[in-house]
């Protein structure tokens, strides 16, 4: 996206910066060191892009505690600033980390997340660089650890290969979805689905959304 200049980006993350983490001592363990709810569950959106599913998923749903990553600060800051601007229509449910999922265990503790999402990750289409997709072997056995038992990791994507690649590497892993379609809007799952920016874009040129769920 365009942006002035980088001083420009920085004073705008600043002027939202209560809303943003930075990187803890040791890793949460629950939603009390980051929230003022240690009770409540904690969920995580990794690559959060413009904000849209995090804004709207805090929003709809009151009682959980939402954390979303985001490695690209260009993109964060119009995800920090469009929940800022609906900060009346949420609970103090939401923050957001500049932070790459590479480096997800020095953020969150084994067991402390409830739910992790994935939405519309980088498909990384060269075999050569399998190991990128957030959906790879070595990312999935991480979401594993963090999701404490009956966590569930969700995952939407328009992209058919990697969507196969993902239902590939969790079955290598001995792991079954409990909920697969390949068209979620004309699927009963549709109901009270928040929609990403990039799911706005496929859906209205016509691209079927795949999404699968799994409770670890
Ligand atoms: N979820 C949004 C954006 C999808 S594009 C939507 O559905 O509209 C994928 C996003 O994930 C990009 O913004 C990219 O910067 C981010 N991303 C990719 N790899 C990441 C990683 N390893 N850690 C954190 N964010 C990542």
């Amino acid at each position: 996206m365009r942006m002035r200049n980088k001083k420009h980006r920085d004073e705008r993350l600043a002027a939202c910066g209560h809303l943003l983490l930075s990187r803890p001592e040791k890793p949460h363990s629950d939603a009390g060191s980051i929230f003022d709810r240690s009770d409540a569950p904690l969920w995580l959106e990794i690559g959060c892009g413009k904000g849209d599913f995090a804004v709207g998923t805090a929003s709809a749903n009151p009682d959980i505690c939402l954390v979303a990553f985001e490695r690209v600060s260009n993109v964060m800051v119009v995800a920090v600033e469009k929940a800022e601007a609906a900060k009346e229509s949420r609970p103090d449910n939401l923050r957001f980390a500049i932070a790459d999922a590479a480096g997800l265990s020095e953020w969150f503790g084994d067991g402390s997340l409830d739910v992790i999402c994935l939405n519309f990750s980088d498909p990384w289409p060269k075999k050569g660089y399998a190991k990128r997709r957030l959906t790879h072997r070595g990312f999935l056995e991480v979401y594993f650890r963090l999701l404490k038992p009956g966590g569930q990791l969700r995952f939407k994507t328009d992209n058919a290969g990697l969507f196969d690649f993902t239902l590939e590497e969790l079955a290598a892993m001995g792991k079954t979805p409990e909920t697969v379609t390949r068209d979620l809007h004309n699927s009963p799952y549709a109901e009270g689905n928040v929609m990403t920016e990039y799911e706005r874009n496929f859906s209205e040129k016509g691209f079927a959304i795949h999404m699968l769920t799994l409770t670890v």
